[in-house]
């Protein structure tokens, strides 16, 4: 069986574990919270590279290259 103290001792064991690996940056995120980061990223860069205002004809355009007035 075992001892209160043994359990107390055991449970700090499993915290300090848990703390440590937490600091590390091996626990820090969820499963899926990495992705969605990259995620939100990518769409913001295409959301900046997509339309394009056209000076001339006032057009959003997605590249001024394919565009001709
Ligand atoms: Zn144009």
């Amino acid at each position: 069986m075992f001892s209160p103290i043994k359990i107390i001792l055991l449970l700090l064991v499993i915290g300090g574990v848990y703390l440590i690996a937490r600091k590390a940056g091996f626990l820090g995120h969820k499963p899926g919270e990495k992705t969605e980061t990259i995620k939100k990223e990518g769409d913001t860069a295409s959301q900046t590279t997509d339309l394009i205002k056209c000076p001339d004809c006032g057009i959003y355009v997605s590249s001024k290259d394919d565009h001709c007035c």
